[in-house]
């Protein structure tokens, strides 16, 4: 069985030629509204490679069965290539694989921990600690689970160019609070988070970390046990792989003690009407059929991404990001969102007098992707007192001629809205 990429991959230190990486992403070729694509909505969900493409599609051509239900050929096929997207996962974060639960995405792998760890722990008078700048997926399961418990939310604020206050962050981890709930980079801002300092100052004090990952995983060289977090969160789709695949990387420790979260086949190991044998972790998370050709897809994408090598995509994606912050900022009736030291290629604007949902769809005619609204982050909007922003959000598969296409056709709306 082949479900490994049809085309040479080999990490390499010399950086790739970025041109010829483009041609692997079919969907970039096409047009929209008659002018050639410009994708800017990478935070969003990235545009998928053709080895993630051609190995989905061969997975349902070639392999199709269900996983650990059969002994026979295809189901064997398919459980080695379920598992072994599984390991490929595993080592692109830096973990164990028998401590990474597969799951659809990173809101299922933090209502997992909201459900699983925190509702059957925290109490009236504990609090839960969370970011200025999450996204909802890190702020609404705690909300519920505050309802349910007692427990309370607490707000570690940001600073105006939106980085963390840090000195507020450690002095609110006071000993009430029992989670902390933080995004390693911000999906509005592109603020990089110093994700490691906070959580050696959190466990110091007690308090378990849940880590949102969903915005670095594609972007950054990543060591996830190196964090020194107790769970780690990470959605495939913006890894260039499938929709409805991601993981949750937990502390085994933290993977024992907790109880399932869905009941159903493939979690247990017997079942009688007097009770039930839970499977062993991370399998007693993965109630039913999974997204199997999804993350055959997903062990692709990761390949892929380490065979380009993930110090060059972020040394590729700060040059973009350098690039477009100038030009942007040349522009007149500017206004960043979010100017951190250290921050991803994803850049939130406004233009003075232009509603960001006008600008997006006049964008959108000129062939531009970009989005617009609040990015599933209310709170942060409040915050800087705005009710949207176009968000901006490139990847390595982006090009300078593509920010000088935005920027004449940002300059071409911005005349028709003034
Ligand atoms: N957290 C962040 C920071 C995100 O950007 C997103 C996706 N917009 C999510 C969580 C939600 O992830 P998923 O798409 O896997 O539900």
């Amino acid at each position: 069985m082949n479900l490994s990429s049809p085309l040479p991959l080999q990490a390499t230190d010399a950086a790739p030629d970025w041109a010829r990486v483009r041609v692997d992403f079919p969907l970039l070729m096409r047009e929209v509204h008659g002018k050639p694509l410009v994708y800017f909505d990478n935070a969003n969900t990235a545009q998928k490679p053709l080895p993630v493409i051609e190995a989905t599609s061969a997975f349902y051509r070639r392999h199709n069965a269900n996983v650990s239900r059969a002994v026979h050929a295809l189901g064997t096929e398919a459980t080695d290539a379920y598992e072994g997207a599984r390991g490929k996962l595993a080592r692109f974060l830096g973990v164990r694989a028998d401590e990474l639960v597969l799951c659809s995405g990173t809101t299922f792998a933090i209502n997992l921990v909201a459900y699983s760890w925190a509702l059957p722990r925290l109490k009236a008078g504990d609090v839960i600690l969370v970011s200025r700048m999450e996204h909802h997926a890190n702020i609404v399961p705690w909300q519920l689970v505050a309802q349910r418990t007692g427990a309370t939310i607490r707000v570690a604020e940001i600073a105006p160019d939106g980085t963390l206050d840090l000195d507020a962050l450690h002095a609110a981890m006071t000993p009430e609070v029992k989670l902390l709930a933080v995004a390693h980079v911000s999906n509005v801002l592109g603020t990089i988070n110093p994700v490691r300092e906070i959580c050696r100052e959190a466990r110091r004090r007690g308090i378990v970390t849940v880590v949102d990952g969903s915005q670095a995983a594609p972007h950054l060289p990543l060591d996830v046990a190196a964090i020194g977090c107790d769970f780690y969160a990470v959605t495939g789709h913006k890894m260039c792989g499938p929709t409805g695949t991601g993981a949750l990387w937990a502390r085994r420790e933290h993977l024992q003690a907790m109880p399932p979260f869905l009941g159903g086949g493939e979690m247990i190991k017997e079942v009688s009407f007097d009770g039930t044998v839970f499977n062993d972790p991370p399998h007693k998370f993965e109630a039913g059929t999974p997204n199997i050709a999804g993350f055959v897809g997903l062990g692709v994408a990761v390949d892929y991404l380490d065979a380009l090598g993930r110090e060059h995509i972020a040394a590729r994606e700060q040059e973009l990001l350098a690039h477009f912050t100038e030009e942007l900022r040349r522009v007149d009736g500017v206004r960043i969102f979010g100017t951190a030291a250290h921050k991803a290629a994803v850049v939130s604007f406004q233009v003075e007098g232009a509603h960001s949902h006008d600008m997006a769809t006049l964008l959108d005619l000129q062939g531009v992707a970009v989005r617009s609204g609040q990015h599933c982050a209310h709170p942060l909007l409040q915050y800087f007192g705005v009710a949207a922003t176009c968000r901006a959000s490139l990847a390595f598969y982006n090009t300078h001629e593509e920010i000088e296409a935005f920027m004449a056709a940002l300059k071409k709306v911005r005349a028709l809205l003034g």
